[in-house]
């Protein structure tokens, strides 16, 4: 009775003409779709792909979607939702006691503290009580334009003092995490996005993009198996892209001063923070990373954003990945297998 109605089912999928994205197929069954959603990331999510159906891709956008909630929850330090113990949960109890957390929180601290290291500290997500201080002042020059503050070199040096993953305390065995000094935050920002897309995008099916806030993966390249294009902003605001890159299955992610930033006394303040300084790093103005798991290229894009090439070339070696940084007079500098990935105008 089982094996009749495995026979009945193939049946039907080959007389239904394409179940698999075969040439013998023909691709143009298949139609392009796409979809947006504003909930998750504080950011505009983008999904395409192909499918048979509207149905059947909005199934799998469904997916992705559903996924992102979860992850943009658990990894939200500044909203808590019921039930659910997640960053904020833990920046609140900082000082105070463990706090049982989701394998997802675990997840991402571990990687996270790995990334610490391999960095020397240039991206660590214990710098949550120097980060609160500039987002505080971001926040405050968007309701008071004109009126804007620089936080104080005494407040950054004193919040300083709260950070590092010495003041981390993860407990695999219990599920627990706890920040062990009342003034230390989590701040993830550098890479849980990233991290949450390379989830989402390892359960979707091939050959769909995913760009959570231009953080984008794509699952394999289009069904007909072209690649997907994707463009690299120009860090200056003009209209457009600097390049064009031709994607498979991967992930692009870019880091720029171009990105939530405000402006005291004519100085542009960003929001990639050198810990060595407290202050934004002036290094570049933005870089891109090309990297399998978009976790990775989140983190990477980061890292390469506050250190000089020389370490940045060295993490992109660590990771099989390939970077492009763009310097302040707007000179652009490319590991040895970026260009490989730009498409030829
Ligand atoms: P991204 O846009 O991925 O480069 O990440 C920037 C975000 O990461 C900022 O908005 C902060 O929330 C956070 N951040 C800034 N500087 C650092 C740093 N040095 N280490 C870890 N997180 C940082
Ligand atoms: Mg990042």
């Amino acid at each position: 009775m089982r094996k009749r109605a495995a026979v009945l089912l193939v049946a039907a999928v080959l007389l239904s003409g394409c179940a698999v994205f075969a040439p013998s197929c023909g691709y143009g069954q298949l139609k392009r779709y796409e979809t947006s959603f504003l909930d998750v990331f504080d950011t505009v999510t983008y999904v395409k792909g192909y499918a048979l159906s509207e149905e059947a891709f909005r199934k799998d956008a469904d997916a992705v979607h559903e996924t992102l909630v979860k992850y943009h929850r658990l990894y939200d330090i500044y909203h808590t939702y019921d039930g659910i113990a997640n960053l904020k949960t833990v920046n609140d109890r900082a000082g105070t006691e463990p706090v049982r957390v989701d394998r997802e929180i675990l997840d991402l601290l571990l990687f996270a503290r790995s990334v610490s290291e391999e960095t020397g500290g240039a991206v660590d997500v214990t710098l949550g009580a120097v980060l609160s201080l500039w987002h505080e002042a971001r926040e405050y020059a968007a309701a008071h334009p004109g009126d804007a503050y620089v936080p104080s070199g005494e407040a950054l040096r004193e919040a300083a003092r709260h950070t590092g993953f010495g003041l981390l305390e993860i407990d695999e065995e219990a599920g627990t995490v706890f920040l062990t000094d009342p003034d230390a935050r989590l701040d993830v920002g550098a890479l849980a996005k990233g991290f949450a897309t390379a989830r989402a995008a390892e359960q979707a099916p091939a050959g769909m993009l995913l760009s959570v806030g231009g953080n984008v993966a794509a699952t394999g390249p289009k069904p007909d198996g072209t690649p997907w294009v994707v463009g690299v902003v120009d860090p200056d605001g003009g209209e457009g892209y600097t390049h064009t890159l031709e994607i498979g299955r991967t992930s692009v992610v870019t880091s720029g001063d171009y990105q939530r930033y405000f402006t005291a006394g004519g100085i542009r303040y960003h929001h990639i923070i050198d810990p060595d300084t407290g202050y934004p790093s002036r290094r570049w103005k933005a870089v891109t990373v090309i990297a399998g798991d978009s976790g990775i290229g989140d983190a990477l894009s980061t890292a390469l954003f506050i250190l000089g090439r020389e370490a940045g070339e060295k993490l992109l070696l660590l990771h099989g990945a390939e970077g492009m940084w763009v310097g302040q007079d707007g000179t652009e500098y490319f590991s040895d297998g970026f260009p490989a990935y730009i498409r030829d105008q």
